[in-house]
């Protein structure tokens, strides 16, 4: 076994195997030895021990060296130093359980994986290592200096979910973490702030402590509102405003006319790439096998119900739930499935023509219907042709044989929120054309909606008069006769400077964002271990 990555002066005095242990005796040859308080070399031994330090695993093999270690008098009169022990700085600090190289390592994997990660990573490569150990060594490593940001981006993130918080600063220029704070308190960023002076722009969230620390931290610096939060500020109060006119959303737009669709003359031709389905007659193969076992077992119920059983004791018998027991007792009949999906009555009758027509398969019928615009999946087809094969009768509908027309689907609060506050050059055009149905027959909604474009196409084009241009909207604002709309343009007025910040300066806080994210990772990779001090070493050296 080649050994030469032992220091030159080492000599190697033995080799031993231990089950699957390595142990390496050694010991230095020089004969004269520095003092590490004076460096005066001394040649006289004192004293010897023995120092057992675990190296790098060898193949899989955890390596343990004995290094035999002399004690030597140091002969400076001048020294305080009476003996010393040996040393190799770049091999083995004073007192530790592991060699340097060794050390690093794990502290690297520390870094990148975590305690408990990492234990269960060096297991695997032969050495053995407790996860608090892996974290004393996370804990040993220097955190990188930096240098005062001109650009701050400010942001919280949390410890445990709206109990406790912590604050992530972030050199927006460098694209790089700088510190973390134990919590989101204005006086905490403030003290920051005064302990390094020259931060010149701030970028926050909308948060009030925020603003006040950075306001008594760094009078000087620009705060800038975040453009995310601000969407958002517009969006919730667009919401709020809405679920107050929800009457207006009730009432749905005009139905679209669907002309009336016949049968084609044949079945449409499937093109040749389309993934293969599971084959009608295996799914029908299986639906029947299933039927016949629901039968066979609710004759077991009726038949242990008639012996005078309990629910209870048919339940555990049979192996079904009690309130199932319960409901097909209470039917009286071998229980059916339920109707399918009420989507396809509509397509009824096209469906049962074309069932008439013997060489249609589910298949085709599914194809006809999607040309129709039949959004379900194939399964609720095919579950529906069994259903109707069965011998049951779909409810009438008023247009038969053709298809009803299609009553649209109502719009969200929030839904109708997003086609107010969105970019109209990035609306679908059906998003275009809800939005149009909406405000065009509500006048109060269609100012509402110029109101609300006014502000977020502000923030959107950000021109170079924007502080005026925000000012006048504030002023609209607050002139309306919308309590919600107030409320945003009185909240705008307060951060004004901040959101004109935002409308004029390029510095967002999307890249914090980006750094919460990364950091939310690290959090959860570490368990329930990740105090700030661990936290702050992985996230600011990983
Ligand atoms: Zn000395």
């Amino acid at each position: 076994m080649d050994f030469s990555f032992l220091p030159d002066a080492w000599q190697l005095l033995e080799s031993v195997q231990d089950g699957e242990h390595l142990i390496l005796r050694v010991q230095d040859q020089s004969s004269h030895r520095p003092c590490p308080h004076c460096q005066h070399l001394s040649a006289h031994v004192h004293s010897h021990y023995v120092r057992r330090p675990q190296d790098l695993a060898l193949g899989q093999r955890p390596v343990t060296l004995l290094v035999h270690t002399r004690r030597f008098r140091c002969l400076n009169p001048a020294c305080d130093c009476v003996t010393f022990a040996e040393r190799w700085p770049d091999w083995l600090e004073p007192h530790a359980q592991r060699t340097c190289r060794l050390a690093q390592r794990q502290s690297q994997i520390a870094l990148r994986v975590g305690g408990e990660g990492g234990h269960r990573l060096l297991q695997l490569l032969g050495e053995v290592t407790s996860a608090d150990t892996l974290l004393r060594l996370l804990r040993r490593l220097p955190l990188p200096s930096f240098t005062t940001p001109r650009v701050l981006g400010v942001d919280d993130f949390c410890f445990r979910r709206r109990k406790t918080y912590g604050t992530i600063l972030i050199d927006l220029e460098r694209h790089q973490v700088v510190d973390l704070l134990p919590d989101r308190e204005a006086a905490t960023l403030a003290q920051w702030l005064q302990d390094h002076p020259g931060v010149e722009v701030i970028s926050r969230d909308r948060s009030g402590d925020y603003a006040r620390g950075a306001a008594s931290g760094a009078p000087d610096a620009q705060q800038i509102a975040d453009r995310f939060h601000l969407f958002g500020n517009i969006r919730e109060a667009v919401e709020t405003w809405l679920r107050h006119h929800r009457d207006q959303l009730r009432e749905s737009p005009n139905p679209v006319p669907t002309s009336l669709v016949s049968l084609p003359e044949r079945p449409l031709a499937r093109p040749a790439a389309q993934p293969r389905r599971t084959t009608t007659r295996g799914r029908l193969r299986i639906v029947v096998a299933r039927r016949a076992e629901r039968a066979q077992r609710y004759e077991q119920v009726a038949r242990l119900f008639a012996a005078g059983h309990t629910f209870s004791a048919i339940a555990r018998e049979v192996g079904l739930a009690r309130s199932t027991v319960t409901e097909w007792l209470r039917r009286e009949g071998f229980p059916r499935r339920q109707t399918p999906p009420s989507s396809l009555t509509r397509y009824a009758p096209l469906i049962r023509a074309s069932m008439a027509q013997r060489e249609w398969t589910v298949t085709q019928i599914f194809d006809a219907l999607v040309q129709q615009g039949y959004e379900g999946a194939f399964s609720g087809v095919s579950a529906y042709v069994t259903w109707l094969r069965e011998g049951h009768e779909p409810p009438a509908t008023a247009d038969q044989p053709g298809l009803t027309p299609v009553r649209e689907k109502r719009l969200g609060v929030r839904e109708v929120s997003w086609l107010f506050t969105l970019d109209p050059d990035r609306l679908t055009p059906e998003m275009t054309r809800r939005r149009s149905l909406l405000v065009d027959r509500w006048p109060q909604g269609q100012a509402t909606y110029a109101l609300i474009q006014q502000l977020t196409s502000l923030l959107r084009q950000a021109p170079t008069s924007g502080s005026a241009l925000l000012a006048s909207w504030i002023q609209t604002a607050l002139d309306s006769s919308m309590a919600e709309i107030q409320r945003l343009g009185r909240s705008f007025k307060k951060d004004f400077a901040a959101i004109c910040g935002a409308i004029e300066s390029p510095w967002s806080n999307g890249q914090t964002e980006g750094q919460v994210h990364r950091l939310k990772l690290i959090k959860r990779q570490m368990y329930g271990r990740a105090n700030l001090d661990l936290l702050k070493c992985r996230v600011l050296l990983a």
